[in-house]
């Protein structure tokens, strides 16, 4: 097996260990080898994108629209097999693989048509006789820092704005996920982006991670994670005031009312708390039922959970992949642990599973009886564990979902339209879905959080070149 490298300044290079890519569903496939950098690489690494910067920012537009759109066309012609990298390496389904890979590809074309609609505006001032023009330049050599639970849509919706908007780029992609990570950074050095202007270091965090933080060539940092680590980051580019962009962790709040249709908030509840493994920063991992549906809904909770298949990630018919690794499966073990001894009531679900082969298997858990204050519902498990917490009504349903340090998605179902209204307008999530799961967005529109879940502007869209962009206003007197 050939070890894939690290890509610096348009070269492939060497690194310093390597890094066995185990696939979840079989642990004794390894998917493939892959460089590990360290603080040396990363170092070149910076200096070639500074390097790169000038005449990449002040480049022909028209050409850098065209290596995104090639870059978007690649993936989404390979999103069945790059589909099946990323369920063999991360443990997400096939069709949520393949559905990931294309989501990337839809992006990167997204950005690719931003780079032709670049806006200004020019104004009269308030002076006789000189105009004003606000502009938008790029920022330089941006970071990108990502988490392994979507190792090619989460990149891609960094790394496409960063180069759209006529940025450099390091990326340093999660350990646990380097397969398609280098598989895009492949498809970008292929598509003609010049030599420097985006960089690859794989390689550990508090290794390849650590040297990025504080090097002063790094404009800005770009990072999807933990609130533990986020916290580390913002402090470290705070303190040199570079530009920072944090989307983290989150605890959702689904809300079921009395009036909701029950199918509705089923679905919702499975998708949205249990597909990709629960493993998704918009989990609905709260689940708040109202008195006078909540007993209907644990009871087809439970049925609709019994029927879940759990399986080999790209076996047909898996609705529900392994975990990612050992200790993300000893975290979520432990988190059951921990809220069957607050007192709640483990309903089904829980126990590690065998499956043909030896891989990360974990029934899908329910907690019922349980209240706000446990920490099965106010630390964030990342894995297919949800809980029910039974409320009286609206406004105390409200309360709970509110009751958290998070706040990136929640959603309600309910059929009346004053519920619905009044949620959407006080609940304090960045993002907020009716008779929907909280997990499940679109790209072309913002996308992030408030409250511990999120720093800095938002990401996605044309909302994405707020970080991407500073602003400039020039004053101009003819004469
Ligand atoms: P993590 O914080 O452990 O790691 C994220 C990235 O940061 C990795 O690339 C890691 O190597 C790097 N890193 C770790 N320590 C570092 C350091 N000291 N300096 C620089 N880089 C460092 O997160 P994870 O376990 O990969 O991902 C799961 C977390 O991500 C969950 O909390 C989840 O909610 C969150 N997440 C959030 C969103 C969102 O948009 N809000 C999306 C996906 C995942």
């Amino acid at each position: 097996m050939s070890i894939c490298r690290n890509l610096i300044a348009g070269e492939w290079v060497e690194g310093v260990d390597v890094n066995a890519d185990v696939n979840p569903s079989d642990l004794a496939d390894v998917v493939g080898e892959y460089a590990r950098a360290d603080a040396k690489l990363a170092a070149q690494a910076i200096a070639a994108a500074r390097t790169a910067f000038p005449a990449w920012s002040r480049g022909n537009i028209q050409a850098r629209a065209d290596m995104l759109e090639a870059i978007g066309n690649e993936i989404m012609a390979r999103k069945e097999e790059l589909g099946d990298l990323l369920s063999r390496e991360e443990g997400k389904t096939l069709p949520e693989g393949i559905g990931e890979v294309a989501r990337a590809g839809q992006i990167f074309k997204f950005f690719a048509g931003e780079v032709l609609r670049p806006e200004g505006e020019k104004l009269p001032s308030i002076r006789p006789d000189i105009d004003v023009e606000i502009t938008r330049e790029p920022v330089g050599v941006i970071a990108v820092i990502t988490p392994w639970n979507f190792p090619i849509a989460i990149p891609a919706w960094k790394i496409a704005p960063a180069l759209a908007y006529g940025n450099c780029v390091v990326f340093k992609p999660a350990d646990l996920v380097p397969g398609c990570a280098w598989a895009l950074a492949d498809i970008i050095a292929r598509a003609g982006v010049p030599e420097g202007v985006f960089n690859l270091v794989m390689g550990r965090g508090s290794v390849v991670g650590e040297a990025i933080l504080d090097a002063p060539d790094i404009d800005a940092i770009s990072f999807t994670g933990s609130v533990e680590t986020g916290k580390t980051i913002a402090t470290r580019a705070v303190a040199r005031l570079a530009r920072v962009q944090m989307e983290m962790g989150g605890k959702n709040p689904l809300v079921v009312l009395d009036d909701a249709d029950l199918d509705t908030a089923i679905n919702c509840a499975i998708q949205g708390a249990y597909y990709s493994t629960g493993q998704r920063c918009t989990a609905s991992s709260r689940l708040i039922a109202t008195d006078g549906i909540h007993d209907r809904f644990v009871a087809a909770m439970e049925e609709a959970l019994k029927t879940l298949k759990v399986d080999d990630a790209r076996k047909e018919g898996t609705q529900i992949g392994p975990v990612v690794d050992q200790s993300q499966l000893d975290q979520d073990l432990s988190y059951i642990n921990i809220g069957v001894k607050e007192g709640a009531r483990l309903v089904c679900g829980g126990e590690r599973l065998n499956r043909d082969t030896e891989g990360f298997y974990l029934a899908p858990a329910l907690l019922t009886e349980t209240n706000n204050d446990m920490r099965v519902n106010r630390e964030e498990i990342f894995g297919p564990v949800a809980t029910i917490i039974r409320v009286k009504d609206y406004d105390e349903a409200l309360v709970v979902a509110n009751d958290t340090r998070f706040g990136l998605s929640s959603g309600i179902c309910t059929t009346s339209l004053k519920h619905a209204s009044h949620f959407k307008r006080n609940s304090e999530a960045g993002m907020t879905m009716v008779n929907l799961p909280t997990a499940g967005v679109d790209y072309h529109v913002p996308f992030g959080g408030r409250k511990g879940s999120n720093y800095g502007p938002r990401e996605q869209g044309r909302y994405a070149r707020e970080f991407y962009t500073i602003v400039k206003t020039s004053y101009t007197l003819p004469v």
